[in-house]
């Protein structure tokens, strides 16, 4: 006699994965000073304000992933492991206040190539979203460059511009040339996240 467990009735189907929501954010010149082909991990440094900006995204339920070109890769000025070390030493950093980059997602390539994952292209983004369940229209991105504001915008996605400090006339005239025009501009990426989790 079989011992009463139901054999033939139907399996439930699995619930659909929930999706969220992500801060997408651009690396050289949003979080760090950007000094043009980091190689050298001891040389990173945090814009003020950064790791409670993230720490503040994570507890509003975003989940923080960066994306960044580094072509510096295929240019052969550091190699795949030296951006390795970098994010590592990057999460050390920001762990020290209580944040964390959930994801690093780059671009190795020459922007001679034409690939489709340098930003503006949107692969990376659109890798992140399978690997993560993110919900790319209500996810935001945030970056100091018309790049970053070109890829969001091709996503649907808010878009904030955080022009590098000493460069915000050439970021702005760069944006009127390329006709973009991001929801948020914010002086600082502690700023940016702040207008960006009162807009909701
Ligand atoms: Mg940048």
């Amino acid at each position: 006699m079989p011992n009463g467990a139901p054999t033939d009735s139907a399996q439930a189907e699995p619930l659909p994965r929930r999706l969220r929501r992500a801060a997408f954010v651009d690396r050289d010149g949003t979080l760090n000073p950007d000094f043009h082909y980091l190689a050298d991990a001891a040389r990173l440094e945090l814009y003020r304000g950064v790791p409670e900006g993230i720490r503040l995204l994570r507890e509003h339920g975003y989940l923080v992933i960066c994306v960044t070109n580094q072509s510096g890769v295929e240019r052969g000025l550091y190699t795949a492991e030296d951006v390795d070390r970098i994010h590592a030493r990057l999460n050390e950093m920001l762990r020290r206040s209580g944040a964390e980059i959930d994801a690093f997602y780059y671009c190795p390539h020459a922007p001679e190539r034409g690939c489709a994952c340098r930003k503006p292209g949107t692969e990376l983004f659109t890798r992140a979203a399978h690997d993560w369940a993110i919900d790319l229209p209500s996810s935001a991105m945030i970056g100091d460059r018309g790049l970053d504001v070109r890829a969001g915008e091709r996503l649907g996605m808010l878009t904030v511009f955080v022009p590098q400090m000493g460069h915000v006339g050439e970021a702005e005239a760069e944006l009127r040339v390329e006709g973009l025009r991001p929801d948020l501009v914010a002086p600082s990426f502690r700023g940016a996240v702040q207008q960006l989790l009162t807009r909701g």
